[in-house]
This record gives structure tokens, sequence and C-alpha cells, in this order.
């Protein structure tokens, strides 16, 4: 993580990256950047954690620097070894990596004792005397000054003396304190002679009974900062005001190495709690089941529900670095989840509540069907076999015997197609003697093998099953929002927003037989119900659980539109969720804060003077706000004829494919980019050639045109030719055609991509399109 890579001007910018790509630009602390991610060892890492750590650990590798893991472990009540380990575990997984420097707060005892004594001497702090009460009352309010404590003035030898009888463990419990004599007037609360240690006659879970008195936060903190080199100490909001009290404990101590403090806003997500008390009680009264409960927004929840450490990282980056008060919608977090298991889950079958169906005109024996593991949008090969039988399993849900208007599965008298096999109808329905549904009667058509009539005949819905006696019993954990409210904290009592039906466990789930030994961890996608995982703790083969990772669309929104019976209003809410990380995306390349329009006059007027030049206002502004991209436009464009596509290019396609690189260390210069552009926009290059050209500059540099000749990438101009392409894609599928001119329509996309990848993507789609009209309906 911490190889010395070039500070990338492409990175998406957050106020912290500024803060210290300024810092390396002045040479401050020699150029070095060094950030911690300091956790208390009192509970389980959460996802509020996890955005600290991609914080931290993030902008460390970003600047070629380094990130302490430091265990803020200076209160003996609460701290335990069963937290410093799954801390590390979660950092882990997350895909961070400490190497050497891990370090405890605790091993800093000696140390800050010795500068604790430094103050006394320096008649910079006193033992104080007072009752916690008095001290409270003291203290004064926001509109009332405090009053000196009577001790305040105790001599530099008294204090010296009481301070080292402390620590030998003279006194009890809450006799004495140490205190920073700084100003009991102060505006600021927190610098009227805040508490340094106090008394505690505990067991450490690190160093035993070594000590009893403890040092408080604010001593710590900084001082562990100062001792480790930090040099941008990231923290959260509430500590704002701590960060005078943090500045003074440095200077006043004289410690060689001034770290500082900067602030940014929590993470707080809808629906959740991320406060590790709050979480401790739900493990302690056992609303969930431990820390690693999949509901639980803890690390090792989410990584027990089949969450991915890139999801996490994506929906970190997704939430932007903020300075103002915010929530985040957990439908986010859940995009951010399907948008990363979308490519990394195949496709299977799984019946969640069965219900038997019993093909009576299939023979009594089983058939293997090929069946894909990736949709046609997921470039990726693979299928399996799937045994088919006259006995099989159907989703319970998937058959009505009096269906509404609109419904588009089985029903009696209907036929549907079953997914990968042939089109069955329902014949009769069995019911026990309470009425309920227990068997379907059907009939197949042997003639639809593979999913297709060869009459053309369609049918409305298509249906998953699995076989009756190969498939294999499982049981399918359904996880729900473990809170109803979506601000859980609002009230006294988080506990009474709980969602009742969190969980809901389904024992006689039946799955295909290529599931048997699903390694836990590995995402599936059982088709049309979800994404779903093996259970790390409980799925054995012969035994498999599996845990509902996210639904295939926000379940949410679906709920709330079932009167109306619509799936397309679940498809509008999944765009919606869609244009929200795309828009929070933007929010972050455009430098601003969420909350606030971030341009300047200056910058506002570059943006108008880019739209002038007819670019898009999203281009426009990415350019205005980010001068390292803005350059390389600027050079690029003195060569480029449609600025408005170069833009384009270097906007959506160069940036996204860029990643960690920076724009001004690739193998090419932007008038290179500017030709490659120029290809596609003069149709010698398709925009598909376009992007493969583009990958391989990035990869080697070169010439575009030459690239082009090389790969023998020019378009296929001559309509004759990809004529000929086009017959050869039809006669090596005389089904589908067949298929096709008996009704099937839907198979049109399906032969412009025969089409398309039989040019390798140099043909134009519209002219494709106009061939197969021909040859089609014609
Ligand atoms: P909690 O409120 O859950 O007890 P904490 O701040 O007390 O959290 P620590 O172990 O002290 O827990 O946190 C380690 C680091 O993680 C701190 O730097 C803290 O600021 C950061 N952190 C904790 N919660 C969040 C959050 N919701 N968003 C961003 N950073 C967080
Ligand atoms: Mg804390």
């Amino acid at each position: 993580m911490s190889e010395n890579k070039p500070q990338s001007e492409n990175k998406p910018q957050n106020f912290v990256r500024t803060i210290v790509q300024a810092d390396v630009d002045a040479g401050n602390y020699g150029g070095k950047v060094h950030t911690r991610f300091p956790p208390e060892p009192n509970g389980y890492l959460h996802i509020g954690h996890a955005k600290s750590i991609w914080l931290n650990f993030g902008i460390a590798a970003d600047f070629g620097g380094l990130c302490n893991l430091r265990f803020d472990d200076t209160n003996p009540e609460t701290e335990d070894m069963e937290y410093v380990g799954s801390i590390q575990q979660d950092l882990r997984w997350l895909g961070y990596d400490w190497e050497d420097r891990l370090f405890h707060a605790s091993d800093y005892f000696e140390r800050l004792y010795d500068l604790a004594v430094h103050l006394i001497r320096r008649g910079k702090a006193y033992v104080c005397s007072l009752s916690e009460d008095e001290i409270r009352e003291y203290r004064g309010t926001i509109t009332e000054a405090g009053r000196n404590s009577p001790y305040r003035d105790r001599s530099v030898e008294e204090n010296l003396d009481l301070f080292e009888r402390m620590k030998n463990g003279e006194f009890d419990e809450g006799e004495h304190v140490l205190r920073a004599k700084i100003d009991m007037a102060a505006t600021n609360m927190k610098m009227r002679d805040p508490l340094l240690y106090r008394i505690r006659k505990k067991e450490h879970y690190r160093r035993g009974n070594d000590w009893c008195i403890y040092p408080f936060y604010d001593f710590t903190h900084c001082l562990s900062d100062s001792f480790e080199g930090i040099t941008h100490s990231i923290c959260t909001l509430e500590f704002e005001v701590n960060r005078a009290l943090y500045d003074w404990v440095v200077a006043e101590t004289e410690v060689p190495h001034v770290p500082h403090q900067y602030e940014f806003a929590r993470l707080n997500l809808s629906y959740t709690v991320t406060s590790k008390r709050k979480l401790l009680q739900l493990v302690e009264e056992k609303k969930v089941n431990g820390w690693d409960d999949p509901r639980m927004p803890t690390v090792s929840g989410m990584r027990r529900r089949g969450y991915t450490p890139e999801a996490i990282r994506a929906f970190c980056e997704l939430t932007g670095v903020s300075k103002t008060h915010n929530v985040i919608d957990v439908a986010l977090l859940e995009y951010a989840v399907r948008d990363d298991l979308n490519h990394k889950a195949p496709r299977v079958l799984a019946v969640l509540r069965p219900l038997k169906v019993v093909i009576e005109n299939y023979p009594e024996e089983v058939e293997e069907l090929d069946a894909d593991y990736w949709p046609r949008d997921v470039p990726r090969e693979g299928s399996r076999k799937i045994p088919f039988s006259r006995e099989i399993y159907i989703e319970r849900e998937d058959f009505m015997e009096d269906p509404p208007k609109g419904y588009h599965r089985l029903a009696p008298g209907r036929e549907v197609r079953l997914r990968y096999a042939y089109f069955m109808t329902c014949r009769e329905v069995v019911k026990n003697d309470d009425g309920e549904i227990v068997e379907l009667r059907c009939t197949y058509d042997p003639e639809t093998r593979g999913g297709n009539a060869p009459d053309g005949r369609k049918v409305q819905g298509t249906i998953h099953w699995v076989s009756a006696a190969e498939s294999l019993p499982a049981e399918v954990r359904l996880y729900d929002r473990l809170f109803l409210s979506e601000n859980p904290n609002e009230g006294d009592d988080f506990r009474v927003h709980l969602n009742p039906n969190s969980l809901e466990v389904l024992a006689d789930a039946r799955v295909e037989p290529s599931l048997a030994e699903s390694e836990p961890g590995a995402p599936f996608q059982f088709e049309r119900q979800g994404y779903f995982v093996a259970d790390a703790k409980r799925s054995k083969p012969g035994a498999l659980v599996f845990n509902r990772t996210v639904t295939l669309r926000d379940a949410w929104v679906k709920q709330a539109q079932k009167e109306k019976g619509e799936d397309a209003a679940a498809k509008a809410a999944e765009r919606a969720a869609e244009r929200e990380a795309k828009k929070a995306r933007q929010r972050e390349l455009s430098a601003a804060e969420p909350a606030a329009p971030a341009l300047s006059a200056e910058q506002e007027e570059t943006l108008r003077a880019y739209m002038d030049r007819g670019l898009g206002e999203q281009d426009a502004r990415l350019f205005a706000t980010n001068a390292g991209v803005a350059a390389f436009f600027d050079e690029a464009a003195a060569s480029a004829g449609d600025l408005r596509s170069l833009a384009n290019w270097v906007a959506n396609e160069l940036l996204g494919l860029l990643k960690e690189r920076s724009l001004t260390d690739l193998p090419f210069q932007a008038p290179a980019f500017a030709d490659l552009v120029a290809l596609v926009d003069s149709g010698k290059i398709t925009a598909a050639a376009g992007k493969q050209v583009m990958n391989e500059m990035l990869a080697e540099g070169g010439v575009p045109a030459e690239i082009v000749a090389a790969r023998g990438l020019e378009q296929i101009g001559s309509t004759d030719e990809l004529a000929g392409i086009v017959d050869g894609v039809l006669a090596d599928e005389p089904d589908n055609v067949a298929a096709y001119k008996g009704g099937k329509v839907q198979l049109f996309g399906f032969f412009v991509g025969k089409v398309m990848r039989a040019t390798q993507g140099r043909a134009d789609a519209k002219t494709v399109q106009k061939l197969l009209r021909e040859r089609l309906d014609g």
C-alpha cells in the first residue's frame, strides 16, 4: 500500500486530499505523509470505521505515504484482546496493510508519564483534589466562566510529589486527578483546565497492574501522533473543539514532532446505528446473534452476509468526504454491493419455498441441460449442466390458482417457460385435506427444449426450478433491515425501532447440485431471488446454509409499490439509486462538499468559458475544478476538431480507465489522444474500436492510426463486406432465425450482438440493424 506512487491529480478531490496536497507541495514535513487509524479495542469495527480506514489508508497510499494501526487502549475497563484480534482481521479483509506499524497507546504510558511530569515542572499542570461533582460545578457553563480550583496554585514540588504518589497507588480512585493549567474562563470549555490523568485501580488487558493512573484521550492521542511522526491526524467532526487542546498539549510538552488534526463528518447511515455502545448492547441483550450477525453494520457482519471489500470501499468513495453533518441512504451501500456482485456472482438456480411439480408426460429419466453462469452483459464465459427430470420444484409464489391481471407466471391451464428447459403447462392442482396446494400436475412440450417453440408460440413468464431428486436441501436466511426507522437513534431508546422481522429462516429450500461444495464467501446470484453466499460459520457440505446478501432490487421500494404490482417502479428506484451514485461521484469529481456549491468565482468563469466552447456542463465543471484534467484537455484541444466529443472521451472514457494512474504520467501525449478521438468522430473506426485503441495506448503508448492499421480495426466501410458477415451469422443460427420468423422478435438484439462480435466491434451498429431487418423482416 505504501509504494511510492506519484501524487495523482486525477483522483477525485476532497478537502482532506486538498490539504494534504498543499502540504506536500509546500514541502511541509519534508513532503512526507503519515496517517494512522486509531481504534479503541472495545468493540468490533463497523461501517463508520471502514470509512475512516478508507480515508486514512487511502490518503497515505495516494501520496506514497504510510498509515499506522494504533490501538487507542488507555481505558482499562472496556478493552479486550478479542477486539484487538477482530480489528486486525477486519482491516486486512478490507484490503489494508499496516506492515510493521502496529502500535499501542498503552506502550506509551512511560513516555506519557514523563511528559506529564515535564508539564508539572513547567507549571502547566497540577494535581486537583476536588471531587468529580465539584470539578463539574467549578467548570461553569457556556455562558458563564468557570472558577479556579482551590488546588490550582499548589507548588511544583507538591504537585510532583502527589503525582508520583498517585502513580504509586497511594490514593483511592477519585481522590486526585492531574489537570492542565490553562484558563478557567476560556470560551472553549475544553480548555478550562482539562483532566489529563485519573486513578483507576483496574487491571489493563495488556499492562496488567503496572499502572493505576491512566491518561485521558486528549493527552494521549496527540502525543501518540507525535511519537509516531503522524503528519495528518484525521478524525471526526465531534473533535473539532478538542483541536485547541490537541495543539496546546503538543506545544506545552515541547515534543519535537508537531502533528496536526483535521476533522471530517462521520458517516451516518439511514436505518442503521453505528455506535459501538449500541452495537454492544444488541449483542449483549441477544437482539442479534453476535457481532458478526449478518444484520449488523459491523465489518464482520457484512463479510458474513456476503458484502465484498471492493463494494465497501466503492461505497466509501461514493459517499465522499464532507465537513458537514449528513446521513447517507443505506440504499447506496446496497447499490454498491449489487454493482460489485453483478460481475462476480455466477447465476444459479435455487428454489426458496418449494412447490412440487410432476411432469406427467416426461419419462422416468434424468436429462442434463446446459445453463450459462453469466448473463449477456457480463463478459465472462462459463456454464454447467443442470439435471432435469419428471419431478421438479418451483417457487411457491410462481403459481397462483386464481391469478390477478398482470400475473405472468404459472396458473391452471397456463403455459410458462422453465428456465434453460422447456415450456410447461399446468393441468391439475392437487390439494390436501386442509385445502392447501401440495402439488401440481403438469405437461411439457418436448419440442421446446432450450426454451423456444419451433412454431413461434410465446409464453409470458419464465420461472426457475430445480430437479426434485437431484437438488440439494439447504437452509436459506433472508435478512431485512435491522431497524424499521430511518433514524433509529431518535428518541430515548433505539431498541424500540428494531425490526421484528429482520430475519426469516427458510428451512426447506432446494438448490441445484452444482452448489454442493460452495466455498463460504463465494457469491452467487440465485436467479430472480437475489445475491447469496454460503454462511462461513454454519454451512457445510451436506448441510448447506445460505445468507441472502442483498435482493436484486431495492425491496423496500418494491414493497411500497406492491399494491400496484409494478415491477417498473422497482426498476425506476434502481435507476434512481444509480443516479444518486453517479451524482455522488460527480460531486467528488467537482471537489464540491455534498452540501455546498463549491465553485469559486474564478472556477465559475472557467466553467462558463468551457461551456461557451461547446462542452457539456458536467465536463466543463470537471475541468473547471480539476486543473490537472483541464491541462490535459487544453493540450489535446489545441489539435482537435470536435471539442465536445473530446471532452466526453477525456471525462468519461479516459478518466474511467485511469484508476490509480496520473494524467501526467501516461505513455502518450495529449495530442495523440485528440487524434484517437478524431478517428472515431470521422467514422474511420467505431467507438468500440476506439476504446480498444485507448486501452492499448494506455498500456504501451503508440500512434492511434498505426494501432488501428496494425490491428485491422478500421470500420467496415463497405456494405457488401458487412452483408457477407451478417449472412454468415444468420446461416449459423437456423433455429433462432426460425424462432424469430415465428414471432420471437426479441431475438433481434441477439443477432445484432452476434454480428457485432463477428466484426470485433468494427461495424456501424445502424448499418448492421438495417441489414438484419432486410434479411429477417423482408
Ligand atoms: P463509536 O462511536 O462507534 O464508539 P469511536 O469513535 O468511539 O466510535 P474508535 O474506535 O475510537 O470508535 O474509532 C476509531 C476511528 O474511527 C476514530 O478515528 C473515529 O473517528 C473513526 N470513526 C468512528 N466512527 C466513525 C464514523 N461513523 N464515520 C467515520 N469515522 C468514524
Ligand atoms: Mg473513540
